[in-house]
């Protein structure tokens, strides 16, 4: 048995088959398909966003390695503009009705073979670059930076690190358990655990090795320890702990249907952050009032293209169904920074957590914002639906929102779609500007929601994702709890109310002072809501 140790980021036992995530093998599949234009029009999309990386690749090369190195990227792009590899792939695809995907695979196939059987070994060499370069369309045609694999049986899932993108991906019905060698508490992949229950320990460095796929293990997730090829007593061992952890979960039940209450008789609603449409069942059966916070962002990271209108109102329209007609807090696209769709475009950023993200992409792209509102307006008619927009900074961002909203629902009208008029709105609440204008901002919205991740990322200047600062990333340092508590006074103080959606609100050794901050409500991972209405319920 070898024992490793790493960072718990969420409790619970995992047993199971060890599986290392392997990247590059992307399983692609012919699809039958009607419209063999709009898939050429895909194919033709792909190939200009790999394009557009080949040529950051080049630069980067350039600078750094000299231009003899970096013309291998210059022949990259020429081959991606080859005229026979073009008419092979359009042919495939007019031809046989399928997918841009099994097109390009099969492409690649081909040209690799043909390369292969020359005498001339300079153009053998070429067959690994029209992989190569087929790989990298396909990368984007099949979202995400990277394929993902599929797995036959649950496992716990071992990597280097996981990209949120890659994360959302996962079959999680299948997924015992996360163990990665990078990684920070704070990082999305760890809050998607958190969202999941799934046990996950993070930081286990170099002493994860990848001979270990396959192989036997057990995660202790409450205190951050890895087994590989755990011996009995270990295994009996982290099946009574299993037990345990499931004991202590059927007596948080005796709290189900109770009020989020203090002994002093003050009541505060406690609701659950979600992903996605299938977390709303963990939702439900963890008794949460509502949904504090929807990251409506994973539904593009889920996708290889921008969900359309109908796919967005249908996923809106079900949650607010389902959730009948407890509250809905759906945010508006968070893009950006981590969370990464090849199929936005977007550059590669010095500063990507200052960068081009969030509300900044809505403004500046309002065809995509527009799509998201429209869907939102319309599902609101099937339950109570509120909208939130992410990365404020200013009022005037507020009006522009409101403008775009304006419009939006001027064109429905005019379309005689039906939605409702009356959403409520609000921001989060997490820039250090957002707090310092708190006052005139709650005169412009209905809520907010403190997001203390990313607030504390900016009012602390630590990178919320470089394992390295974790042990300087201090989420109680006194400057965080004084923005909360100033944003609490200036929202109470125009009418507005308050919540925490961030990790924190899940912090139980705080939640004491959010009561006495004011703080209207508390959303958390799901598996949270009960031992926080525990909590709450020895509060004073
Ligand atoms: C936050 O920043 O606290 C937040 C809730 O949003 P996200 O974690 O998705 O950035
Ligand atoms: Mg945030």
């Amino acid at each position: 048995m070898i024992t490793i140790y790493g960072k718990s980021v969420c409790g619970g036992v995992a047993i199971g088959k060890l599986m290392f995530c392997k990247r590059n093998e992307k399983v692609i599949k012919r699809t039958q398909v009607e419209d063999a234009d709009a898939q050429w029009q895909r194919f033709l999309t792909a190939k200009e966003t790999a394009l557009s990386r080949l040529k950051t690749l080049y630069e980067k090369a350039l600078a750094d390695v000299g231009r003899s190195n970096a013309t291998i990227f210059e022949a990259y792009q020429m081959m991606l503009e080859d005229p026979d590899y073009l008419e092979y792939i359009k042919n495939i695809i007019r031809t046989q009705h399928v997918n841009a995907e099994f097109a390009v695979a099969a492409a690649s196939d081909h040209f690799a073979q043909m390369f292969s059987a020359m005498d001339d070994a300079y153009i053998q060499g070429r067959a690994a670059d029209v992989k190569d370069v087929s790989g990298r369309v396909l990368d984007v045609l099949c979202g995400g930076s990277e394929g993902m694999m599929e797995m036959d049986e649950p496992c716990i899932i071992a990597a280097d690190d996981l990209a949120p993108s890659e994360t959302v991906r996962l079959d999680k019905s299948k997924v015992l358990g996360f163990a990665t060698m990078s990684g920070s508490s704070n990082s999305h992949t760890a809050i998607l655990a958190r969202t999941m229950n799934i046990p996950a320990i993070i930081g286990l460095g170099e002493a994860l090795l990848e001979k270990y796929d396959g192989r036997a293990a057990a995660i202790d997730g409450f205190t951050g320890t890895m087994y590989i090829e755990p011996d009995e007593e270990t295994v009996a061992r982290m099946k009574e702990k299993q037990a345990g952890d499931l004991e202590q979960k059927a007596l948080l039940e005796q709290l189900k249907g109770k009020e989020n209450i203090t002994k002093s008789g003050r009541k505060i609603n406690v609701y659950a952050n979600i992903g996605n449409v299938s977390d709303v069942g963990n939702v439900l059966k963890n008794d949460a009032g509502g949904i504090g916070l929807f990251r409506s962002e994973f539904l593009y990271l889920e996708s290889s293209d921008f969900p359309t209108e109908e796919q967005q109102f249908s996923v809106y329209k079900q949650v607010a169904e389902n959730m009948a007609g407890r509250k809905v807090i759906i945010r508006t696209l968070d893009i950006g920074a981590d969370k990464q769709a090849d199929y936005f475009g977007l550059d590669r950023e010095e500063n990507p957590a200052l960068g081009y993200r969030a509300i900044r992409i809505c403004l500046t792209r309002p065809d995509i914002f527009k799509t998201q509102l429209r869907a939102l307006y319309r599902a609101a008619v099937f339950g109570n639906i509120s909208i939130m927009f992410p990365m404020i900074i200013s009022v005037d961002e507020i009006h522009k929102i409101k403008e775009i909203i304006r419009e939006v629902k001027a064109e429905l009208t005019e379309e005689g779609i039906p939605f409702r008029e009356d959403v409520e709105l609000g921001i989060m609440i997490e820039t250090p500007a957002s707090v310092m204008i708190s006052r005139e901002l709650a005169k412009e919205v209905d809520f907010f929601s403190v997001g203390t991740n990313d607030l504390t990322q900016y009012t602390l200047a630590i990178d919320r994702q470089n394992a390295k600062l974790d042990q300087f990333y201090d989420p109680h340092h006194p400057a965080i709890l004084a923005m909360i508590r100033m944003a609490a006074e200036n929202a109470h103080a125009e009418g507005a109310w308050i919540g925490i959606c961030g990790e924190l609100g899940a912090d139980l050794e705080l939640t004491e002072e959010f009561l006495k901050m004011g703080v209207d409500e508390l959303s958390v991972s799901p598996s949270m809501v009960l031992p926080l209405r525990k909590r709450i319920r020895e509060c004073g």
